[in-house]
């Protein structure tokens, strides 16, 4: 979606540096052709067997980019009574929408079972008998699977791995065991599925391949216990390219996840990262160029705030000029103005030289980008623009004070 044309970056043929000019900044700039793209692509890379893909929504909650998915056929993987509320009134068919978290609360179990979202992911034994009460109280039954905890190492940065016995979510194989007969006798409950999910920007084919053996062999041990699963949901975490990793391919990692599953089931995919995260860049203004014995810092007008993911994951995001000027490259720290030693989105990165006033386009930053930002420190949340059919249009209009 980025191209350079003489000194000018443009996304999808429009010149950023014109939107910039007119939206102000900083504001995130997404690609709606990348998008679909990316949601073609993995979907595509499943098209031999029954599956849903389930967006997780917190990698970016856009209405208006949700509208884009709900009319491609995407379902929804919801952590709140918020994005439920999003999911379905941006068109998302209820019938694809899964309900995570560990920490439900009534109201949002509620009003789950009453929009009818085709399953909740159980993560206590406390939950299942609440559900069971809630859905009860409202003459319905609710369709459920357990989060199961198949501790994998899924190689990630310990922020984002969840699929390891210390972690908070989901459940061990043996408690997930209990809770599935206990919940056979549940008159609320419907059983039909099994949930995973190991971690988040995985590179690591193994990871899922592992996930895939135990859940199948857990399945087998289910069906023997006269348990059958009609659902299968293994969760998110594909990887992308932020620097120089190594990626696994939509089609690796088709291969990976169905290695060992057995296929008379309908399988169910959470990506969120790979959907939306090369889609979007955020675009900042360089407010000083501030030289000082020991270091070379841009400061820019985006903060921490804004983009989360350097401060608390030590995240990498390339940066690079949207006009280019010649000379030599020169280590830069590219920080922000919040007040916080961490706000910082790069350290001693090679760049051309850049000076006051220009813009820089913050690459991969369509996912946990806008969704993570707050208003810290008093700032206004950013703007959102989507360029489509060689136009651009504001759909999250900046706040304001
Ligand atoms: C965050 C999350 C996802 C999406 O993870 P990505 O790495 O963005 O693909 C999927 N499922 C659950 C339960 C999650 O918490």
């Amino acid at each position: 979606m980025l191209e350079y044309k003489k000194e000018l970056l443009f996304v999808d043929g429009l010149s950023v540096c014109e939107i910039a000019g007119e939206v102000g900044t900083p504001f995130y700039l997404y690609s709606r052709k990348k998008l679909i793209e990316n949601f073609r692509k993995f979907d595509s890379a499943f098209s031999g067997v029954k599956h849903i893909v389930c967006y997780a929504m917190k990698a970016n909650e856009n209405p208006y980019l949700l509208k884009i998915l709900a009319r491609n056929g995407c379902g929804c993987d919801i952590v709140s009574g918020g994005e439920l509320k999003l999911a379905v009134s941006s068109g998302i068919n209820p019938k694809r929408i899964v309900f995570a978290g560990v920490g439900k609360r009534d109201d949002e179990i509620r009003r789950a079972i009453l929009n009818g979202i085709l399953m909740f992911n159980i993560e206590s034994i406390p939950e299942l008998y609440r559900i069971d009460k809630i859905a009860k109280s409202l003459n319905k039954t609710a369709g459920i699977s357990f989060r199961v905890n198949p501790d994998i190492d899924a190689k990630t940065h310990p922020h984002i791995t969840t699929g390891l016995s210390h972690n908070k979510f989901g459940l061990c194989f043996e408690d997930a065991f209990a809770g599935y007969i206990l919940g056979k006798a549940l008159k609320n409950i419907k059983i039909i599925g099994i949930h995973t999910h190991i971690g988040s920007q995985i590179s690591d084919s193994g990871s899922f391949v592992l996930a895939s053996k135990k859940i199948s062999k857990y399945i087998r041990k289910l069906k023997d216990a006269g348990i059958g699963l009609k659902y299968i949901d293994m969760g998110g975490g594909l990887g992308i390219k932020y620097k120089d990793e190594k990626i696994i391919s939509t089609s690796d990692y088709a291969k990976a996840i169905r290695s060992h599953l057995p296929e008379n089931h309908t399988l169910i995919l959470e990506p969120g990262r790979f959907l939306i995260g090369n889609a979007g860049v955020m675009v900042t203004k360089i407010l000083y160029v501030k030289k000082t014995l020991k270091k070379n810092f841009l400061v820019v007008d985006a903060g921490m705030n804004d983009l989360v993911r350097p401060a608390i994951y030590g995240a990498y995001h390339e940066i690079i000029p949207v006009i280019k000027r010649k000379g030599i490259k020169h280590n830069w720290d590219v920080v922000g103005p919040i007040c916080e030693s961490s706000d910082v989105f790069a350290k001693d990165r090679r760049m051309l030289p850049a000076k006051a006033d220009d813009f820089l386009a913050v690459l991969c930053a369509g996912a946990y980008g806008y969704s993570m930002s707050s208003n810290y420190n008093q700032r206004a949340r950013a703007a959102e623009v989507l360029v489509e059919n060689n136009k651009w249009r504001i759909i999250r209009c900046r706040e304001k004070l």
